[in-house]
């Protein structure tokens, strides 16, 4: 394998609070060994354009604290064809860097995988997405910042609900996983989570409805992940409308805040393991694969198996949650 010498960082698909954290960690690692790093602004994008800067230890100064990402993040059609990846390729050996950290989810590891092997490239993943579905690893970098702006959102709509005695359909992110919807509801003591890990098993709402949703309480409210699976929070509560028209029903999408904000203490610790973890895995001559948290030790996840599996949800706190809600 040909020695590395400069290593190329970049953030792409959707942004996660503590990705600045894990740029920061990758760079300051790779410095600390020896290595050159190169900022590849705005996801797979900049490789195709060349946007690209060297970074030396202050560029990543007093980023640790801040959401988003310094790096800009895109989503970049080009890179889904070969000849955008053959264009990605030629800028990464005109600008000499030898090996890349790509912070993002499921498609921007997907991306990866692919340009690593039709390359023969070395490629490290960090796991950046507040939805934490990648399989492999316990925790994925912005989860929990992003579980307790869920938790603050819905402590306040909380005090709404109950004052007014309605039942409150909360939409959360989370595509094709339930993670976020799941552990905020046991976080703000919710009455159920709408989730698309066991949508196709069993009629959510009408469970509900059956167990009746207020029981002794005078205001309820339901966490629901935005997935098609679920039918989203708008969909539900029109069903509600329509089926049991005594309910006082009303919805909040939480949106794009949930994207944002400080990383906690506990993503900013995550982002500053998994960066250096990153560096050593490069030095170990490890490639095409995802940097990953198990039982508080890093492990090293293919690529293959961190995309192509599906994260199964704990059942645990299914039943957790439904005990506590009565
Ligand atoms: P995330 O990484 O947050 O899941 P996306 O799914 O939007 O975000 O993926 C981010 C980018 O990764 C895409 O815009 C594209 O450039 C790249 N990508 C995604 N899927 C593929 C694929 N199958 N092949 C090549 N590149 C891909």
């Amino acid at each position: 394998m040909a020695t590395i010498k400069c290593i190329g960082i970049l953030t792409s698909g959707g942004d996660a609070p503590g990705m600045n954290a894990a740029i920061r960690a990758v760079t300051r690692s790779a410095i600390f060994n020896g290595f050159e790093v190169k900022g590849i602004y705005r996801g797979y994008r900049g490789l195709i354009t060349g946007e690209i800067k060297q970074f030396k230890t202050e560029n990543v100064s007093n980023i640790i604290q801040q959401g988003g990402t310094i790096l800009k993040t895109a989503r970049c059609q080009e890179f889904q064809t070969e000849e955008g990846r053959k264009q990605a390729y030629e800028t990464l050996k005109r600008e000499g860097i030898d090996a890349l950290v790509v912070i993002g989810g499921d498609g921007s590891l997907t991306g990866a995988r692919t340009f690593a092997q039709e390359f023969d490239y070395p490629i490290i993943g960090l796991p950046g997405t507040i939805d934490n579905d990648l399989y492999g690893t316990d925790l994925t970098i912005g989860y929990d910042t992003a579980l307790n702006t869920i938790m603050d959102a819905v402590d306040k709509i909380r005090d709404t609900a109950s004052s007014h005695e309605r039942l409150f359909f909360i939409e959360v992110m989370g595509r094709d996983a339930g993670f976020l919807a799941l552990n905020g509801a046991i976080a703000t003591g919710c009455e159920a989570a709408i989730i698309p890990e066991i949508s196709t098993e069993i009629d959510q709402l009408e469970e509900l409805v059956e167990n009746g949703f207020r029981k002794s309480k005078n205001s309820s409210i339901v966490l629901v992940a935005e997935s098609p699976t679920t039918g989203g929070a708008m969909q539900l509560a029109e069903r509600v409308k329509n089926e049991y028209p005594q309910y006082d029903v009303r919805v909040t999408i939480l949106g794009h805040i949930q994207r944002g904000g400080s990383p906690s203490a506990q993503d900013r610790i995550l982002a500053s393991r998994m960066g250096a973890a990153a560096i050593d895995a490069l030095i170990e001559g490890q490639r095409n694969v995802m940097i990953g948290v198990r039982n508080d030790e890093i492990v090293y996840v293919p690529f293959s198996k961190a995309i192509k599996y599906d994260k199964p949800i704990n059942r645990e706190l299914l039943n957790t949650l439904r005990r506590l809600s009565i």
